[in-house]
């Protein structure tokens, strides 16, 4: 696995996608596109056709066409946490989740996976996992969030009784703020190595709420606050705070009043069609999370209204994800996502100098510029019912 080859591995991929899903090939025939002559190099990457993400919505009903096996041989329907009332349904193998990983544990470091104390803004991954679960055609439907939040677990070797401060309550979740008032006030000034993972609504309430009433703590330069899941635009799942959070807000108020430092935040981003997830850190001089585009993943970013593929520094627009891994299951190998992201670098990370792509979350797409995707989007959707 560490030497992996993705351009080869994308190409199986991509060829058992076409082969094996029906939908997403009158897509390539659509297109006068067949995987296996017209895929060779890099270069041909940004012909692949791509699926977006609004077919694998409840509505469009169409989940079920976008397998690649029988929904006997899947192991669950992973869904999204939806604010809308319409989340994602996408089925997987537990072997899938594996591979996922596998890959991420290749390379970890930002994570900084071995921190000593874990202070985590979910509830337990099982718990997350079998919130609302129902059965569609006898299979479980799980958090798509509880199974990252798994494999994280155990990237992280939770060995020291990691805190979940959200409890299963009346059907919901609720915050232990005691809890996480306890923690940071035990490991205040002592200069620990861990971490405040979770959700970033709940850990910007948090620390909302902590203010009001205690002084800030200074939890030092070995902590790290790590958040994952989205919410950046003040809604997730059942939660909604009515604003928009700005990353460089949350950044400055939350390392105020922990004391730790600007560069020790960083993101996670992944969506629920997607396989692998990408993380980012914080720098104080872009004012945002500048994520690394790992060696087993690509993304192209197209633009808006045209969807061709943009490749210039400050370019924005669509982001589109190809997975090698983690996709056996459903047609996830090329998947363009509603979410804005800016090219910070083709290259080299602009601030830590890692070698690889570089690029900036900017949020959902909206307004205006929906209007133009939302047509295009719809495209695909209509093709895939045949
Ligand atoms: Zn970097």
């Amino acid at each position: 696995m560490g030497n992996l080859d993705f351009l080869c591995d994308f190409k199986e991929n991509i060829v058992d996608q076409y082969e094996k899903c029906k939908a997403y090939k009158v897509i390539c025939d659509s297109q006068n596109y067949n995987p296996t002559t017209d895929f060779s190099d890099e270069g041909s990457i940004e012909k692949v056709p791509f699926l977006v993400t609004t077919v694998f919505k409840k509505s469009a009903d169409l989940f079920y066409n976008l397998l690649r096996v029988s929904p006997s041989e899947l192991d669950k329907w992973t869904v999204s946490s939806s604010t809308s009332g319409d989340p994602s349904i996408v089925g997987r193998r537990n072997e899938d989740i594996l591979k996922l990983k596998e890959v991420v544990s290749l390379d970890n470091k930002i994570l900084d996976p071995y921190c000593d104390y874990n202070c985590v803004f979910y509830p337990t991954p099982y718990d997350m996992k079998n919130y609302r679960s129902i059965k569609i055609m006898n299979k479980p439907t799980e958090s798509y969030i509880g199974n990252m939040l798994d494999i994280f677990s155990e990237i992280f070797d939770l060995k020291y009784n990691p805190i979940f401060l959200l409890k299963p309550y009346e059907g919901e979740f609720r915050i232990d703020i005691d809890a996480f008032e306890d923690f940071i006030k035990t490991h205040n000034k002592k200069n620990h190595h861990l971490a405040l993972r979770g959700s970033t609504i709940l850990i910007y309430n948090a620390v909302q709420y902590l203010k009001k009433y205690m002084k800030p703590v200074q939890l030092g330069a070995k902590a790290l606050v790590h958040t994952g899941g989205g919410g950046w635009d003040g809604k997730k799942g059942s939660i909604s705070i009515g604003s928009k959070i700005e990353r460089w807000k949350f950044v400055e108020e939350v390392s105020e009043f922990l004391g730790i430092p600007q560069e020790n935040f960083v993101d996670t981003y992944s969506f629920t069609e997607n396989s692998f997830p990408i993380t980012g850190h914080y720098s104080s001089k872009f004012k945002s999370y500048l994520f690394h585009i790992p060696r087993w993943g690509r993304v192209i970013i197209r633009d808006v209204k045209t969807l061709k593929p943009l490749h210039n520094v400050h370019d924005r627009g669509l982001l589109q994800m190809l997975n090698a891994y983690g996709t056996s299951s459903f047609a996830g190998a090329s998947v363009l996502v509603d979410d804005l992201a800016e090219i910070v670098s083709n290259d080299r990370c602009p601030e830590c100098g890692r070698e690889g792509m570089v690029i900036k979350i900017l949020g959902r797409v909206k307004g205006s510029e929906a209007k133009g995707c939302g047509a295009t989007l719809n495209v695909g959707g209509n093709k895939s019912e045949n």
